[in-house]
């Protein structure tokens, strides 16, 4: 990977902005949590928009159905980490495929690769990252992306 430091706000803001239109038109409410202060995540850039933009792929594909689609993504920070969640009010994940969905080529879709979970996760674990999520089937699903505070 390739590491700088980057502004995690400007980071959700590009792939929002590149994939605004398809969400509009699919009747997706996105809201954005995002704090005022400018958070540095010191992370390869292209790798965490491609995360970023899986993610919200996925999601999408959740809220197909949904009544009322509404994507999330809010900035956390706390002493030690800065975290990305992503969130979905979609179908979600029943507790017997939570852990599955990271294992490569693992898709309950009829046209899934089943590749972008597995690889985000690698993806993260080079950034001394983690990533990991949480559902509740029909209420949401959170996906959240950890990364290191740097000193
Ligand atoms: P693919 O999208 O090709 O199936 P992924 O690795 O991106 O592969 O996701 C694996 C599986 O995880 C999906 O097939 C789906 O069952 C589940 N999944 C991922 N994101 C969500 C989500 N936001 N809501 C519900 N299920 C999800
Ligand atoms: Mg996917």
């Amino acid at each position: 990977p390739k590491f700088t430091s980057i502004s995690a706000q400007q980071l959700i803001h590009y792939v929002t902005k590149l994939l605004k239109e398809d969400l509009q038109n699919r009747g997706i409410k996105l809201q954005l949590n995002l704090p005022e202060i400018d958070i540095q995540l010191w992370a390869d850039e292209e790798q965490v928009q491609l995360i970023l933009i899986n993610l919200i792929k996925n999601a999408k594909e959740a809220l197909v159905n949904c009544l009322n689609p509404t994507l999330t993504i809010t900035i956390i920070t706390t002493q030690n980490f800065y975290y990305i969640n992503v969130e979905d009010n979609g179908e979600g994940i029943v507790p017997e495929a939570l852990e599955r969905i990271f294992i490569p080529f693992f898709t309950t879709k009829k046209e899934g690769s089943g590749i972008g979970l597995s690889l985000s996760r690698q993806i993260m674990q080079l950034h001394n990252g983690k990533l990991s999520v949480s559902s509740t089937p029909n209420i949401s699903t959170t996906f959240t992306l950890q990364f290191p505070r740097k000193k």
